[in-house]
């Protein structure tokens, strides 16, 4: 079994819905439980320089226990992205139904055409480390060496990440 964390972020329709139901397709992957949840938190879009502003994402991040392998998860994710609607050639940074991202695989390090893990804008991210650190604080990120309290400490991002009152799992 490895213990692997998914980001997870809306901002298009139905947001905690969306999420809700990425949360639940996941549990039922073959040979994969979610056996943790952050809060839920509200956040400011990142928008490219002179774009029109988005709506505000919602983001969580959930832990899970997997015998899948990273490119069969990284499909699988793909695939709850698609069924929430998401259009598979959107423009980057477009507005999203559904977006999940593999943050950290075990101890792991990959670097391939279609995936690298830990995910390359991890540490950049308030967004990412404020619910990474609801589950997994004391994990040290392979490759900086360094654990995501301590990241999130020294991130210089500054956009608004408030966390929700909303719960989802179980
Ligand atoms: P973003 O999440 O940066 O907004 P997308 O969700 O559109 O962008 O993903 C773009 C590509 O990133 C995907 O086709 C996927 O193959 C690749 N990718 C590389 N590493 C990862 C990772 N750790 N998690 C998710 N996708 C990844
Ligand atoms: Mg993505």
């Amino acid at each position: 079994m490895t213990e692997a964390f998914v980001a997870l972020g809306a901002n298009l329709g139905d947001r905690l819905a969306a999420l809700r139901g990425a949360v639940a397709a996941l549990d039922a992957l073959p040979e994969t439980a979610v056996v943790a949840s952050s809060a839920v938190y509200e956040t400011a879009a990142l928008v490219r320089p002179g774009a029109a502003p988005q709506p505000d994402h919602l983001n969580a991040v959930v832990g899970l226990q997997t015998r899948l392998d990273p490119p069969a998860l990284l499909r699988a994710l793909r695939a709850i992205e698609r069924a929430a609607g998401r259009e598979p050639a959107a423009e980057r940074w477009a507005p999203r139904p559904l977006d999940l991202d593999l943050l950290l695989w075990g101890d792991d390090e990959i670097a391939g055409p279609d995936l690298t893990v830990p995910h390359p804008a991890l540490d950049a991210r308030r967004f990412v480390l404020v619910p990474l650190a609801d589950v997994a604080a004391d994990r040290v990120v392979p490759g900086l060496g360094r654990s995501v309290a301590d990241l999130l400490d020294d991130c210089p991002d500054t956009s608004r990440v408030e966390r929700t009152s909303a719960r989802l799992w179980p």
